[in-house]
This record gives C-alpha cells, structure tokens and sequence, in this order.
C-alpha cells in the first residue's frame, strides 16, 4: 500500500504547456512585430537621411560652387558626427573628388541585414547652387553618401532582441497568471477531492468526508464529486448488503444466535488454528432432554420460546470472544472453545447444565426435575499431540452426549 507512483503536479503540467503555448504566441507575435518594426525602421532611415542631405545640400552646393575643400569637408565631418554613415564624398562640377571620408565597416553583416537594407543604403544628390536672387539653380557638383550596413544591422538587433524580450516577458507574465488560475480554480479543488478519496475508509465509504465545493458546486467539479458521492453510496450499500447477507447466512433466524453453517467453518478454522499453535481445543454438546414431549404438551410457541431462552442462557455462560455457541438444529446446540481443555470445558459445560436449569421453565413431562433440563457431551483435543481429525472431535462429543442420554439425562458426560 505504501508503494505510491511517482507523482507529477497537475499544476506543473498545466504551466509548462501553458508556457509553451504561450512562449510559442509570442515569437509568432514577436516575428510579426519584428516584420513590422524592420518596414518602419527603413522608412525612418530613408526619411532621417534624406532630411540630413537636404540640411546640408545649401553648405556643400556652395562648397562645390566656391571649390572650396575645407567647407567641404566641414559638411562631410557634420555628416558623420550623425553616425550610421560609411562614406560620404564631395564632388565638384568636374567630378573631382573634393573631400571624402570612408569608416572602416565589419564585412559580416548578417543576409537579414543585407535583405532588409541592402536597397537603402546609397544615396547620391546633385548639389545645385543659386548664384544670387532670382537666378535659376545651377549644378555645381555631387553629395554622394553611404549607411553603414553594421551599424544599421548593430540597431536592428538591438531593436529585435528589445521586441522579442518584452514578448517573451509578457509571454512568462501570461503563462504565469495562466499557471495560478489554472492552480487555483482547478488545480486546488481537485487535490482536496484526491485527498478526500484517499482518506476515505474503504470498510466505510459511504461516510467519506465528502469536500464541500463552494463557488465549484454547480459546476464540472461540483458535478465530480456529486458523482463520487454517490458512486461511494452505491457503495456503501452494496457492502451493507453483503453484511446484512453474510449475517443471514451465518444467524439461526429462530435463536439469533449462530447457526448450523456458521459452525462448521468456524469449527474447521479453530481447529487448524488449534494444529499450528498446539493448542487444545473443546467441544460440547447441548441437547434438550425429552423436548419432544415439551412441544407436544406446551405447543411449539412454547418449544420456541423455550429454546430461545436456552439460546441466550448460552450466550451469557459462554461469553469469551474467542468462543462460538451455535444452534445446531432442533433442540441441539454446541459450544466451541478455543485453546481450552478437558477441565476448563468441563467447568464451561457444569455452568451451562446449572444455568438451564436455574432458568425454571416447567416441564411436567420431563422424567426429570419438572422442568426443562440438558444433557451434555464434551469432547477436546490438542490436535498436534493426539493425531485426532476434526470429524473425530465431534463424534466424541456425541457420544459423550448419548452416554450422557443413555445415565439418565440432566447431567454432564465427557470423554475419560
Ligand atoms: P431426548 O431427551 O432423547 O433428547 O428426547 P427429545 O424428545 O428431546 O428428542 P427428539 O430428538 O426425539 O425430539 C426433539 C424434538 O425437538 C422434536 C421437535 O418436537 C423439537 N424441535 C426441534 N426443532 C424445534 C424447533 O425449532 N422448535 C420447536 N418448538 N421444537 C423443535
Ligand atoms: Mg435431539
Ligand atoms: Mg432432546
């Protein structure tokens, strides 16, 4: 009974596939947001640096218009002070090299970094300069500029793990409120009608100490242990049943007191019981004297009531728990004792024979005393001494009986 299968929490179950479930969604949903947040990204990058082109397009216009290197390379430095820049380079008219400048940029960047930015990364402007108010615009050279993949791909990542670390966040803060709802609506009523199960006595089931369910009362749950309710009273009753026929079958329904059947396996398992504990074991015999002549001068109302009060004579002189008294048919009974011998059975049968007779019951056909008197028979054996079978016990009591007949009746006879 002691041995109990492993057991592994309901509660632990539920949150572990709640938090992949959940864990699950949030990449799903972390992809999704990353798709969107990447498009978002591109357009801010191509809006930001059209926006720092078109800031300097005026100061490198005027560069390129003036050939004038060092503003040129004032403009270039200013474009990246910004960062995220590559290269950039200033042309004049003539596409000579003005002033450039290169970073040294990681070559590995990522193929998502490529896929994503690769399309945006260069971007080429012709500068235009309006030589004084009311002249048309004239292109005096060329801005030209470069991102820097790794960066870009560097914020990127940066971006992504922040979206698909407050997913995950979010997924654990769901999964856990999941794991202590599921715990506390399902979870927790479910062990306390596993123990109540448990606890209960299975001699006695249909006194189980039925959980009350509150709030789950109407519910699956409450409908659970209304079932187990009455399953276990179904239960009850069926073993009530089996009780009420195991007494019927074991109680003389005259006497109430044991009867023929009940004897007999009763007698068969003390004296196995008497072999292996080398015990002794006793047996009298009780019968009537002259109870024909009872019935048929008192009436067989009488010849009940009679042989009910011998019944339960019996059962006050006989009284240890270990002992049996049963009605053996008619007007015979039989007395059984365990671990006692010849002399303590003797001293049993003395008391029987005194006591029906102290019970006084008028019998003015009995040859004997006026009243209703016994004959007995007592019998025992140690049966791992004396080699005897069950078989032969008993019929030595019975001629005990009959030799106690045979004397006169109304007297104790045993063998010597
Ligand atoms: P003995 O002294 O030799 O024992 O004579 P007896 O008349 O007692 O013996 P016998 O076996 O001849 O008769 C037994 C009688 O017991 C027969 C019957 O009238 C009576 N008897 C047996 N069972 C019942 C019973 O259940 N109720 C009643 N009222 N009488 C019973
Ligand atoms: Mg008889
Ligand atoms: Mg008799």
């Amino acid at each position: 009974m002691d041995r109990q299968p492993r057991r592994r929490s309901l509660t632990a179950k539920q949150a572990g596939l709640t938090l992949a479930i959940a864990l699950l969604l949030s990449i799903l949903a972390g992809l999704v947001e990353l798709a969107l947040d990447a498009r978002a990204m591109r357009q801010e990058i191509v809006s930001s640096t059209r926006y720092r082109l078109n800031l300097v397009h005026g100061t490198a216009a005027a560069a390129a218009f003036q050939l004038n290197p060092d503003l040129a390379g004032q403009v270039i430095e200013g474009l990246f002070n910004g960062g995220r820049v590559a290269s950039a380079t200033i042309m004049d008219d003539f596409d000579r090299t003005m002033a450039t400048r290169q970073r040294e940029s990681a070559r590995d960047s990522s193929w998502v970094a490529h896929a994503l930015f690769d399309d945006i990364l260069h971007y080429r402007q012709t500068l235009h300069y309006q030589a004084g108010p009311g002249s048309t615009p004239q292109p005096v050279g060329e801005l030209e500029l470069t991102l820097a993949l790794d960066h870009l791909a560097r914020d990127f990542t940066h971006r992504s793990l922040q979206i698909f670390s407050l997913s995950v966040a979010k997924a654990l803060a769901i999964a856990g409120l999941l794991a202590l709802a599921f715990h506390w609506f399902v979870t927790r009523p479910l062990l306390r009608v596993h123990a109540a199960i448990a606890d209960t006595d299975p001699r006695q089931p249909g006194s189980w100490p039925k959980p009350a369910m509150g709030r789950h009362g109407s519910d699956e749950l409450g409908h659970l242990v209304e079932s187990v309710d009455q399953l276990l009273q179904a239960f009850q009753r069926g073993l009530d049943q089996r009780d009420q026929l195991h007494q019927i079958s074991t109680l003389d329904g005259l006497t109430g007191i044991a009867n023929r059947r009940h004897f007999d396996t009763f007698i068969a398992s003390e004296w196995q019981r008497a072999k292996r504990n080398r015990h002794a074991l006793s047996v009298i015999f009780i019968d009537i004297d002259h109870f024909k002549e009872f019935n048929d001068h008192y009436g067989h109302v009488a010849g009940d009531d009679a042989l009910r009060a011998v019944a339960q004579a019996l059962t006050r002189v006989v009284h240890r728990a270990s002992d049996l008294v049963a009605r053996y048919g008619g007007e015979e009974f039989v007395c059984v004792l365990p671990d006692t011998d010849l002399e303590g059975a003797l001293q049993v049968a003395g008391r029987i024979h005194a006591t029906i007779r102290a019970l006084d019951i008028a019998h003015a056909y009995s040859t004997r005393a006026g009243r209703v008197t016994a004959s007995l028979g007592v019998a025992s054996s140690t049966p791992a001494h004396d080699g005897t079978s069950v078989d032969e016990l008993m019929a030595q009591a019975d001629r005990q009986l009959y030799r106690a007949k045979r004397q006169g009746r109304d007297r104790v006879a045993a063998q010597t």
